[in-house]
């Protein structure tokens, strides 16, 4: 596989731009060797400046769930280019994009657009404490909420590829005010909540965890965080920025039956433009400016171009039958993937919701907490990697990375991918 032109401009743009990425798990450390540069997508295909060809299962790390250039998501931005950008005040697509991100989550009764995950948590943690009038805020570990000081802790993917749980340049009075715990185990929520339940704010938590790898909630789980949260009166903050729209319709929250008082969304809602969201029950969301005194502002809110994306995105992916047809595709390539692992006597398991998936390299068993995903095998995942790019299949470089199937792969895409995996998975038997 030719790699000149890739390695010619990561050269190049390490003299500019530090570590030569503007976002670090793009930068290979996770897998080795040196990232990939692209120029084009197309469907479920990504082709790199060397014209290499490849399936990609990265899917911008999770919004482009109709995959590449999709025709409506394309129209709709041409369509609202000819109009304008932007214009700083109010249009009639910000509501009808806020009318239907109400009516597919059943829990949010109103919603603020921001312009990322990161500050869609953020700004949900600042009304949590306003709404409130508590400090403290729990997390767990190897759940991810973007880059807010206060969230760095413990905080999954992105961190742990490079090696650092945690960030400098975070004063430690931010996350003193920030209690981690691990994810799904019940008996620590329970003593958390015995001990500190009244200086509560909010706990915040994907409900299912994307930035470890991938791991569902166990039984119980969610509902207790619910239990809890509704005792203490503490704010039960679901971020679903990479679920909502990615795992159903309705999101995590709607395949759990659990609701939260708020939700963050991100990725999905913004068809690949840059947009986050916040929402939930009307009486916490009143608190924020203008109608409150939780400060939240943002000169690029509401993008009309972002806006026109995540509409068109959300009237495609509401069609009948969509999730159950992704779902039914990913199914396919877990399954596939487990049974060619199989044949080669590897270790291997996989987790699966809607479009999204994750692969162990350890065990058979079904992985359910941080420490176990932590065991997972890095040598043989390098290895897996690897050997899938130089078959022609992009995965995200790090194994603590979920993996999106997108509509646009179809089952010849999905069967290259398994070929390509039994090749893979040779290598690592070899290893
Ligand atoms: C990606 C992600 C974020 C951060 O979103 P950005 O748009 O990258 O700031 C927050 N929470 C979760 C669960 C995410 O997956």
């Amino acid at each position: 596989m030719k790699k000149s032109k890739s390695q010619e401009l990561y050269n190049r743009a390490k003299n500019f731009i530090p570590g030569g990425v503007n976002s670090p798990v793009r930068a290979f450390k996770g897998v080795g060797g040196d990232p990939l540069f692209f120029k084009e997508g197309l469907g479920p295909y990504l082709v790199d400046v060397d014209e290499n060809r490849y399936i990609d299962y990265v899917g911008a790390f999770g919004p482009l769930i109709l995959g590449h250039r999709h025709e409506r998501i394309i129209e709709a931005i041409q369509t609202q280019l000819k109009k304008g950008i932007g214009f700083g005040a109010s249009t009639e697509a910000e509501i009808e994009i806020a009318e239907k991100i109400c009516k597919h989550v059943h829990s949010i009764e109103e919603v603020r657009l921001v312009t990322s995950g990161t500050e869609a948590t953020m700004s949900a943690i600042r009304l949590a404490r306003g709404f409130t009038n508590r400090d403290k805020v729990v997390k767990f570990e190897g759940c991810y909420h973007g880059h807010a000081d206060g969230l760095l802790v413990k905080a999954g993917s992105g961190a742990l590829t490079i090696g650092q749980p945690d960030s400098l340049g975070v004063p430690s009075a931010y996350t003193d005010l920030t209690h981690v715990l691990p994810y799904n185990d019940t008996e620590a929520v329970e003593e958390y909540f015995d001990a500190h339940g009244g200086d509560t704010a909010c706990v915040i938590v994907e409900p299912i965890a994307g930035n470890m790898n991938f791991v569902p909630p166990d039984v119980g789980f969610l509902e207790l965080l619910r239990e809890q949260c509704t005792v203490n009166q503490s704010v039960l903050i679901f971020d679903e920025v990479m679920t909502g729209f990615r795992v159903a319709l309705g999101g995590a929250q709607s395949i759990y039956g659990v609701l939260p008082d708020l939700t963050t969304l991100g990725k999905v809602i913004g068809g690949g433009l840059p947009i986050g969201a916040f929402g939930g029950r009307a009486e916490i969301m009143e608190k924020i400016a203008p109608s409150g005194g939780v400060y939240q502002a943002g000169t690029l809110s509401g993008s009309p171009l972002a806006v026109a994306a995540g509409l068109a995105m959300l009237e495609v992916i509401s069609e009948a039958g969509f999730y159950e047809e992704l779902h039914r595709k990913t199914k396919l390539l877990m399954n596939g993937l487990e049974e060619r692992a199989s044949a080669a006597d590897v270790p291997f398991t996989t987790n699966q919701a809607g479009g999204m998936f994750g692969c162990f390299f350890n065990t058979n068993k079904k992985v359910k907490t941080f420490k176990e995903v932590m065991e997972s095998n890095e040598r043989n995942f390098r290895t897996y990697f690897h050997e899938m790019l130089n078959n022609g299949v992009y995965l995200a470089p790090s194994m603590y990375e979920a993996g999106f199937v997108s509509m646009a792969h179809t089952e010849e895409e999905i069967r290259k991918t398994l070929d390509a995996s039994s090749l893979a998975f040779e290598a690592i038997k070899n290893n």
